[in-house]
């Protein structure tokens, strides 16, 4: 998985290489779908939800240029993987889910992978941020927005990147979106396609 979907496909920081080589991926993914594990594509979670493909996942914590010292929010905790991942490349990561059940599942991931000691899973609507362990050095938002919601911006520090799929419900471009010197600047990373975040911000 990370030399022929990673590497060739241009995911350079040996930090996210080397996390999604450790982290046993198959261990986050729905014990019948386990041959799905290092696929290239999506897999399905239950509840409509999926985890994303391992490029998706490598590219979004590339972007976030993480170095070790950062407090992350990821909105959309799913199965958890993406949280282990940003775990291993920063200092405390704090994953919400507005699906208890969601919740409930990347906890249970996190501590039987032994990746729950900088990963805290909380329950909520994650497109208002969390504002108790705000400001946030990096964002990562797991699921398609309409907008980026202005409370993640808001919690976002200066300096500060955050990464979030913006468009249509069925088609979003992946922007990233960076704060520095009171200004706020964004570009687009790639196009994909996430399930819909829903809640506060998000689509009803
Ligand atoms: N990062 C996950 C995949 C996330 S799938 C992984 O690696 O497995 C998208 C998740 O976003 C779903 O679990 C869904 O319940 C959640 N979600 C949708 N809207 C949300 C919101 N407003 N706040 C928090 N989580 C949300």
């Amino acid at each position: 998985m990370v030399d022929t979907q990673l590497r060739r496909r241009g995911i350079r920081d040996e930090r996210v290489l080397r996390a999604m080589g450790e982290i046993p991926r198959e261990e986050f993914v729905p014990a019948e779908l386990r041959v799905m594990s290092y696929r290239d594509d999506p897999v399905p979670l239950g509840h409509g939800q999926t985890i994303s493909q391992p490029y998706m996942t490598a590219l979004m914590a590339q972007e976030l240029e993480l170095t070790g010292a950062e407090t992350v929010l990821e909105v959309g905790a799913g199965s958890g993987y993406a949280a282990a991942v940003l775990g291993a490349l920063a200092r405390v990561v704090i994953s919400i889910d507005i699906v208890p059940a969601m919740a409930q599942l990347a906890r249970e991931n996190l501590r039987r992978t032994a990746r729950d000691a900088n990963v805290t899973v909380l329950e909520g609507d994650g497109s208002l941020g969390c504002a108790g362990w705000a400001p946030f050095d990096a964002i990562s938002v797991a699921a398609g927005a309409p907008d980026v919601p202005a409370a993640l911006l808001d919690q976002l520090r200066d300096p500060g990147r955050m990464v979030i799929p913006v468009g249509p419900r069925e088609d979003q471009e992946l922007r990233v979106v960076r704060k520095a010197g009171g200004r706020v600047e964004s570009r687009i990373s790639t196009l994909c396609r996430f399930v819909p975040l829903r809640g506060g911000e998000g689509w009803s």
